[in-house]
């Protein structure tokens, strides 16, 4: 039985929301040049939030120009030490002003307020206070004697953790004493915007972050940008190796974290009410829009039944609505356009013979929802077994035996993330050595930790992010030339 909660909807008095929002090019924010914008809404409820500007080949012009210059004369001759304190300043401000970027983002996103007030803002700060750390001891990392900078990094960043997916690739980056362009996705670019003011706030030397916004055609100036030494690239894998191609043959560096189709194995022994609380954290987090989501769910066989049936009990009692209403579980996708992806491919689960549950929810009447979805009768051949979904829509196939566990799992041309439950540690070892995944969950699912390296294997792309190795790939190897710094390619 699901008890009826009185609505806790968190204020959102705490935002104010600026009708239009220009580009963010060294440390003020500008009109952009070609004079055209677009709607922000919020796709809990179809409201316009605001119109963000469209970056055109001049505006990004003026980011790399107005990054190089902070890169040149500012940033790259600051000691680190000095950094640090930079960083520290900005990861205290986000805490500072946690609510209302928790606010801002559940509004423009669609997430629920508890998921970006517990996890997305806290660990965007966390990411910020970790690279701080980092930013006078580079020299004592392990990473060769007197590492050094590449010089202007292009970002771009993805709608399913907006302001978190920043972090990750600002963070990094500046401790290494590199600057930035960045472009946040056409959907949430709100919270990159107020980071902006975060920066002026933090007196952040301008023209050392540099945010613009605009759809996939300013991406891709950003990408063939001559003066840019880097790109780290988080999004879909189709994206991902057209930036590949264009990066092919020229010195520019690059790091793609793309999608993935991860395996969650439960076996016999695994305390399965535990494992139902996993699965659902793995594919129901974030509406499964998340690239290391739990979207194949493997059971041993023997206890499938009755891991299925929990799950369903356990599905029945999440509430789906108000994503800033502080007792929702599943709130809003994120646009129209996700979610006809989601409902083309549940329709082919259908069409190819799996057999669909949906839990029973009340959908509202504005905007874009997704009921948590369940098909089992899944086979390997199925495209919901195959492709990315980016959806709270969860296959569950089963196995008999570790070793078809193994083929099964790794049988996929992703390679992100999996999940084992057992309650044998060997067999946790000897499985995580099998799979073909950059992030292994033993008896948990979707933790994250600023100290602890995330990136895929094959198509889920290469680099990491996070941890010591995350800092390699904005730091000069042994066998770069001396010309990377300044924006030859
Ligand atoms: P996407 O379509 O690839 O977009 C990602 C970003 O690239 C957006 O800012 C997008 O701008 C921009 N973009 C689009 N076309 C471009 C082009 N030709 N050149 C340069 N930039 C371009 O992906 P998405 O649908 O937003 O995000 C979902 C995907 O991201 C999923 O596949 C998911 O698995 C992946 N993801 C991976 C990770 C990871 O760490 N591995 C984390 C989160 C998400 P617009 O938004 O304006 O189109
Ligand atoms: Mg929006």
């Amino acid at each position: 039985m699901t008890f009826e909660y009185a609505p806790a909807p968190e204020s959102r008095a705490i935002v104010s929301i600026a009708s239009s929002y220009g580009l963010f090019i060294n440390g003020e924010f500008v009109d952009p040049t070609g004079g055209t914008a677009f709607k922000t809404v919020n796709p809990a409820t179809e409201e316009v939030l605001a119109e963000i500007s469209e970056a055109n080949q001049s505006d990004v012009n003026a980011a790399v120009n107005s990054a190089r210059r902070a890169y040149d004369r500012v940033w790259s001759v600051m000691s680190g030490r000095d950094r640090a304190k930079y960083l520290f300043r900005i990861a205290r401000l986000l805490q500072e002003r946690s609510r209302e970027f928790a606010v801002l983002e559940t509004l423009d996103n669609g997430k629920p307020i508890r998921e970006s007030r517990d996890i997305d803002v806290p660990l965007a700060a966390a990411h910020f206070f970790y690279h701080a750390g980092w930013a006078d001891k580079l020299d004592y990392a392990g990473l060769g004697p007197n590492p050094r900078s590449l010089g202007v990094a292009g970002q771009i960043i993805p709608w399913n953790f907006p302001l978190l997916m920043l972090a990750w690739k600002i963070a990094p980056a500046l401790a290494c004493g590199n600057t930035v362009v960045l472009k946040p996705a056409e959907t949430t670019s709100l919270t990159a915007l107020l980071f902006a003011e975060v920066c002026q706030q933090a007196e952040l030397p301008p023209g050392v972050v540099n945010i613009i916004t605009g759809a996939g055609d300013t991406g891709r100036m950003i990408v063939e940008h001559k003066g840019i030494d880097k790109i780290a690239f988080t999004g879909s894998t189709e994206v991902g190796k057209s930036i590949a191609r264009a990066l092919a043959g020229t010195r520019r560096k690059l790091t793609l974290e793309l999608g993935g189709k991860a395996a969650n194995i439960v076996f016999d022994d695994a305390p399965i009410d535990q494992a139902v609380e996993g699965i659902v954290d793995g594919i129901f987090f974030n509406q499964g829009h998340v690239c290391c989501a739990g979207s194949r769910l493997l059971l041993q066989e023997s206890i499938a039944e009755e891991t299925i049936d929990a799950l369903k009990r356990r599905l029945q009692t999440l509430r789906l609505g108000d994503p800033l209403d502080k007792n929702t579980d599943i709130g809003a996708v994120n646009s129209r356009e996700q979610l006809n992806k989601i409902t083309e491919l549940i329709k082919s689960g259908d069409d190819e013979g799996a057999q669909r549950w949906t839990a029973p929810c009340d959908i509202p009447d504005k905007g874009w929802w997704c009921a948590p979805t369940i098909f089992t009768n899944v086979t390997q051949a199925h495209r919901i077994a195959r492709e990315e979904i980016f959806g709270p829509v969860l296959s569950v196939l089963t196995f008999r035996t570790p070793d078809e566990a193994v083929e099964k799992a790794n049988n996929t041309p992703f390679g992100l993330s999996a999940g084992i439950w057992t309650e044998k540690g060997s067999r946790i070892l000897w499985l995580a050595g099998q799979l073909r995944a950059g992030v292994i969950w033993a008896n948990t699912f979707n933790r994250f930790d600023p100290a602890s390296p995330f990136g895929g294997f094959k198509e889920s792309g290469f680099g990491r992010e996070g941890g010591i190795q995350g800092l390699t790939a904005y730091l000069r190897s042994a066998t770069d030339g001396d010309d990377q710094a300044k924006g030859m390619s």
